[in-house]
């Protein structure tokens, strides 16, 4: 379908791809270690079935647009707003449309297909991605396992009427994580004991990686907290608060400490500048290969609590 009204068309098409940039390269606030958009292989040892079909039409639950474009049926969701541009985003639900409110629905659909292509492949991505996280959606039972610090750590799950309260017991071999419960706990406490005990790690794991990396860069930081953010494995403010994601704990040594050195190299370079990366070299030479690791590691692949 040609473009209705080219010249508008050629004007969105612009503002689009700006948007579309900033969107998929600064979802937030610019800040440090962003998750990466896909998942790709992470479970070692275990060949990638193959993928599905994939699919001709995407909906989406609130969706009140439809477009039928050559190579796919998209039902989408279509927001009028106050912005100056068309902005796309993909969520785990489709594709969501935030056009102003003086942009025709005409030109909104030219503006879906000259970006089809992307639309089709982010639309793709996702579907995969979920559909990858419900095959290594956890079971919560004894013998699940999840990654500890790099490494396979088993669950052993005990109920017992002679039990009053949830007791932990790690032992690192084999590395087992033992779990007493009394008989009519439920899964949500069998979770969040989980939690807390890797959050426990993690903040011991991360107070000893600190006062190394710190010293060794010649900085001082003010406090280290655990985060949770969707978002980032790290972050940290000029005034010296680091901010460690607690999942970090599943990733291996090397990886914790990359994104520790990274952390309080910002102590020193609050940006990401060829200065900043030497900073982050001086004290972890193999940072790339840590960055490229890290990036394979998605959020997808960790178990849900
Ligand atoms: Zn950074």
């Amino acid at each position: 379908m040609k473009p209705r009204v080219p010249s508008i068309a050629k004007v969105l098409q612009r503002a689009l791809q700006l948007d579309f940039f900033s969107e998929l390269l600064f979802p937030e606030k610019s800040d440090t270690e962003l998750l990466p958009q896909t998942a790709p292989d992470f479970h070692q040892g275990t060949p990638l079935t193959a993928l599905p079909k994939l699919p001709t039409s995407f909906t989406h639950p609130n969706s009140n647009r439809k477009i039928q474009l050559p190579d796919a049926s998209l039902e989408y969701v279509l927001l009028r707003s106050k912005r100056r541009t068309i902005g796309f985003q993909i969520t785990e639900e489709g594709l969501r449309v935030t056009a102003p409110r003086w942009v025709t629905v005409a030109n909104i659909d030219d503006a879906i297909q000259e970006k089809q292509q992307w639309i089709i492949n982010n639309l793709n991505e996702r579907r995969k991605r979920t559909e990858r996280r419900l095959e290594t959606a956890m079971r919560w039972e004894d013998g699940a396992s999840f990654l500890f610090l790099g490494q396979i750590l088993n669950l052993r799950i005990q109920r017992s009427d002679s039990v009053t309260h949830i007791t932990t017991d790690y032992q690192e071999e084999p590395r087992e994580l033992s779990i007493q419960l009394p008989l009519d706990a439920s899964e949500q406490q069998l979770k969040d004991s989980v939690k807390t005990w890797l959050q426990k790690e993690a903040k011991n794991v991360f107070s000893k990686r600190l006062p190394v990396y710190a010293d060794m860069l010649g900085v001082s930081y003010k406090s280290m907290s655990l985060s949770n953010a969707a978002t980032r494995w790290g972050s940290c403010t000029s005034q010296g608060k680091i901010h460690l994601n607690w999942r970090l704990i599943h990733f291996a040594p090397e990886l914790i400490d990359y994104v520790i050195a990274h952390e309080l190299a910002h102590l020193l370079e609050m940006n990401h500048s060829p200065r900043f990366w030497a900073r982050v070299e001086s004290v972890f030479p193999d940072f790339k290969r840590a960055r490229q690791r890290l990036k394979r590691h998605a959020s997808a692949e960790l178990p849900v609590f």
